[in-house]
């Protein structure tokens, strides 16, 4: 039977492609180490067991202990680390931009709203927004390996709120470290995670 064996994927950007915002020094410890490093971990979890033929974001909605946390972190960094392209910026459109005025009154706002949670986070986690089958949006934040997969919510864009994300860039900065993410959040991609109605 043909098991699961995940690699990590090649990122859609050169290493230094991010800086200044997010360097290359952390790109290659964040992305080349952290993440690898989950990865690993969770492939050595799933061999020999009945895990392994379980799809990633099925472990991640049942899964507890080590388990869920490698999962968890193996699939939050590469939907975090492809949701920037050096190009980004600026403001979601269609279904999105709709979505989100609906929902959090202006774009501005939901960045206010979506930074406020990351910042207000105590340790190491993730701040996310989501939708549910009906397409509403909501701001979660959460600890460590948390994943909105979790609450029966489908990912939209998430930032890394761990120390390792910032710290090479921006030391204790977490709020600045935040706030210029925006400047290459991917809207194409992030917008083609939104769906009016699952
Ligand atoms: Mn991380």
């Amino acid at each position: 039977m043909e098991t699961n064996v995940y690699t990590q994927p090649k990122l859609p950007y050169a290493p230094d492609a991010l800086a200044p915002i997010i360097s290359a020094e952390t790109i290659s410890y964040h992305w080349g180490k952290h993440e690898k490093t989950y990865i690993d971990n969770l492939n050595k979890l799933i061999r020999d067991t009945e895990w392994e033929d379980t799809a990633l974001e099925d472990i991640i909605r049942t899964a507890d202990g080590p388990l869920f946390n490698n999962a968890s972190q193996a699939w939050n960094h590469i939907f975090y680390f492809f949701s920037f392209n050096p190009d980004g910026g600026g403001e979601p459109t269609g279904d999105l931009a709709e979505a989100i005025k609906r929902d959090f009154g202006t774009f501005e706002e939901f960045k206010r709203l979506f930074e406020e949670a990351g910042v207000g986070l105590f340790g190491s986690g993730w701040v996310w927004l989501s939708q549910d089958k009906d397409g509403k949006l909501f701001i979660t934040q959460g600890p460590n390996a948390a994943n909105p997969l979790t609450q029966g919510l489908t990912p939209i864009l998430t930032f890394d709120v761990w120390e390792h994300a910032y710290y090479l860039d921006y030391q204790n900065r977490r709020a600045e470290a935040l706030h210029k993410l925006w400047d290459i959040v991917d809207w194409n991609v992030v917008g083609s995670r939104y769906t009016k109605k699952l």
